[in-house]
């Protein structure tokens, strides 16, 4: 498995920097600021290296989705095996990638069928001076929201890195199949203010637009998948937006039957921000609607 990634070497020494898009295959913002890197990076100003991986889910991409047909999710699937199916070898490919890196950054989306607010964040690793350097690296790349997290959730890009002891952040900015030009620009600044904070190349900083950082140490915190499950299968009407603020038991919409004569509520079970909102109306049972960040 051959993972397609672009390394651009500085003139002078410094760390090597990774930075990954496509984790999931319908996650396009971050494959188009990546490759905006690859043709504006400059080495004569770079001091160290850039891994730059556009795609790092081909198999994913071309089949227009989160997954690949195998229906495995990368993201949970890491750090794989070298004969698997597609997706257990293209952890395996990734993984190795990410064991070289000195640092790492993994941008996502929402996806096609969820939008999340946009937001930096990292795992609340045991080992203070990683914990601290990923802090770091989360405020610099300047989106509103800053969140650490559970640090024992496997099968991550993230969960690599932490065996590894590479500092490493994730980010998000909306989704719903989209490719936002507001999105790539806010990816490409953010890489280069990361780089820039590990001195990899000289840069004033802009001014911080985070508005609110939280670190919330309990167990399966970070993990999006679990929350809100949908009622029924149907069609999902939304009775808030992202960013919202909710208490529990507020609607966050309902799910209906096809003719709309079932309609069954669908109240939320924390308060907090809508950080993550269903944008996809066509909804499985048992499918998140929506995320809420707790206050803790
Ligand atoms: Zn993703």
């Amino acid at each position: 498995m051959n993972i397609p990634s672009r390394q651009i070497t500085g003139a002078a020494d410094g760390p090597n920097l990774l930075i990954t898009g496509g984790v999931h295959g319908d996650e396009f913002e971050p494959m188009a600021a990546i490759r905006r890197l690859i043709k504006e990076i400059d080495p004569a100003n770079l001091r160290g290296r850039l891994t730059l991986v556009p795609v790092a889910n081909e198999a994913a991409f071309l089949h227009g989705a989160r997954t690949a047909e195998d229906g495995l999710d990368l993201a949970r699937t890491c750090p794989g095996a070298p004969d698997g199916s597609v997706t257990e070898q293209t952890a395996y490919a990734l993984s190795q990638i990410i064991r070289a890196a000195d640092y790492y950054i993994d941008l996502h989306t929402g996806g096609t069928i969820m939008s999340v607010l946009p937001l930096t964040g990292y795992k609340l690793v045991p080992d203070e001076a990683v914990r601290q350097t990923q802090r770091r690296m989360a405020h610099a790349f300047n989106l509103p929201l800053v969140w650490g997290t559970d640090y024992r959730l496997e099968g991550r890009t993230l969960s690599v890195a932490r065996d590894a002891g590479v500092p490493a952040i994730y980010a998000e900015y909306l989704g719903s199949g989209l490719c936002d030009p507001a999105g790539v620009d806010a990816y490409v600044e953010g890489c280069l203010n990361v780089m820039a904070e590990l001195d990899m190349f000289d840069r004033e900083q802009p001014q911080s637009r985070v508005e609110h950082a939280i670190d919330d140490f309990r167990e399966s915190a970070g993990h999006m998948q679990i929350r809100n499950p949908a009622p029924i299968t149907g069609f999902f009407e939304p009775h808030v937006q992202l960013g919202d603020m909710v208490t529990t038991g507020d609607s966050l919409g309902v799910v209906t039957d096809t003719l709309g004569e079932n309609v069954i509520a669908a109240p939320s079970q924390e308060t907090g921000q809508v950080i993550v909102l269903r944008t996809f109306s066509r909804v499985h049972a048992g499918d998140t609607l929506a995320v809420i960040l707790e206050e803790v």
